[in-house]
């Protein structure tokens, strides 16, 4: 068997020694005598694997103490609904800041609140992101919301754009950093809630972390089941149902493996590395290849690219998949290419990206 390097958006790459892990802890886990996925939620193998997950990310992010942590059921875009059913009362003022699809896609989840664009990159195609000043804040607002990470548009925050995070005064900063958590060390404290779904850089999806500030739990929210409620699953330490146990499994060792290599100050040289090998090559190619994002604020995470025609997409992918290279395609939003580069993409698989980027450029261009 030859695992390629997979590039792809989400489901994503996960570390090899996890995977092989996994494999054996798939049969029978520690001296359980049963699988991982046999066994109850309630008993003590599965909760010293929960109390773990939650102490290593708790390191790995440097989450402060007067955070929770929830390991909610599903997707990132769940928690876009659930945010606002839990910190916005009915009719309350939202402040939301669009810089792509994820940020449109989160305004879709909102019911019951009053929202407001405070500014938005899509007259711009999402190439940019709105400077601070032009951004229309409301002082009433239960939230401002961004997205630290466009996965699609390949669009970032990053300190070339300007103060990262952005400063929203005394409203709480919300941000979903699904595609980008742990790929750099962040400063918790200047956001009041932080979620992402887990299957870019935190391990397999159906399963999210919400990282948030625990006085901001007391607000009263709107109406909601208690199964919606973040207040009743803290007390009920994210097992108010039956949690999907093997992805909080997978997490948590994917957790570990990135505390192993160094953490997140780690994870942030080998994505300027990674990311700085792959932007050379697009635009040092002579125009062959193309990345139309702004430099400031162009993605270390995902990055989308375009070939001279679209008519020679179908080559790249398939000679791409033939040197062993997967996960390519660009979304059907953009078209073209994208890579994304998460934490368990190797500074090799970009390498080797890279090389056959310039091989492919000899024959076509
Ligand atoms: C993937 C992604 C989502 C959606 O995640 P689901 O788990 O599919 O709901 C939301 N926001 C960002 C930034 C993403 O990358």
């Amino acid at each position: 068997m030859t695992r390629a390097y997979n590039f792809s958006p989400g489901p994503a790459a996960l570390p090899e020694t996890v995977l092989r892990q996994a494999q054996a802890d798939m049969l029978e886990f520690g001296d359980a005598g049963a699988s991982i996925v046999e066994i109850s939620h309630r008993g003590p193998e599965f909760l010293e694997l929960a109390r773990q997950a939650e102490a290593d990310l708790r390191n790995l992010i440097e989450i402060p103490d007067d955070y929770a942590v929830l390991f909610p059921a599903g997707g990132a875009t769940t928690q876009q609904a659930l945010i606002a059913l839990n910190f916005a009362a009915a009719g309350q003022r939202v402040d939301y800041v669009v810089s792509g699809h994820w940020g449109r896609t989160a305004l879709k989840q909102l019911v019951s609140v009053d929202v407001n664009v405070a500014a938005s990159g899509e007259a711009d195609g999402f190439r940019t992101i709105p400077a601070r000043e032009s951004w229309r804040l409301s002082k009433d607002a239960a939230y401002v919301h961004v997205t630290a990470n466009e996965t699609i548009h390949g669009v970032e925050f990053r300190p070339a754009w300007g103060q990262v995070p952005p400063d929203t005064g005394d409203v709480p900063l919300f941000a979903d950093f699904s595609s980008s958590i742990a790929s750099e060390p962040i400063e918790v404290s200047k956001y009041g809630l932080i979620y992402a779904g887990a299957q870019k850089n935190l391990g397999p999806v159906g399963i999210s972390v919400v990282i948030v500030r625990r006085d901001l739990l007391e607000r009263a929210g709107q109406p909601r089941a208690d199964i919606f409620d973040y207040r009743s699953q803290l007390k009920g330490e994210s097992m108010l149902n039956t949690p999907p146990t093997w992805n909080w499994y997978l997490l948590g060792q994917t957790v570990r493996w990135m505390i192993d290599e160094g953490g997140t100050a780690e994870f942030d040289r080998r994505s300027d590395v990674k990311s700085t090998l792959l932007y050379g090559a697009i635009d040092g190619s002579g125009g062959f290849y193309r990345n139309e994002v702004a430099p400031e604020v162009r993605s270390r995470m995902n990055v989308p690219f375009f070939l001279p025609d679209a008519a020679l997409d179908g080559a790249f992918l398939s000679g791409a998949r033939e040197a062993g290279l997967i996960g390519l395609k660009g979304h059907r939003v953009l078209g073209g290419m994208r890579a994304s580069i998460y934490n368990a993409m190797p500074v090799e698989g970009v390498q080797a990206l890279v090389d056959y980027m310039q091989e492919f450029q000899k024959r076509h261009g």
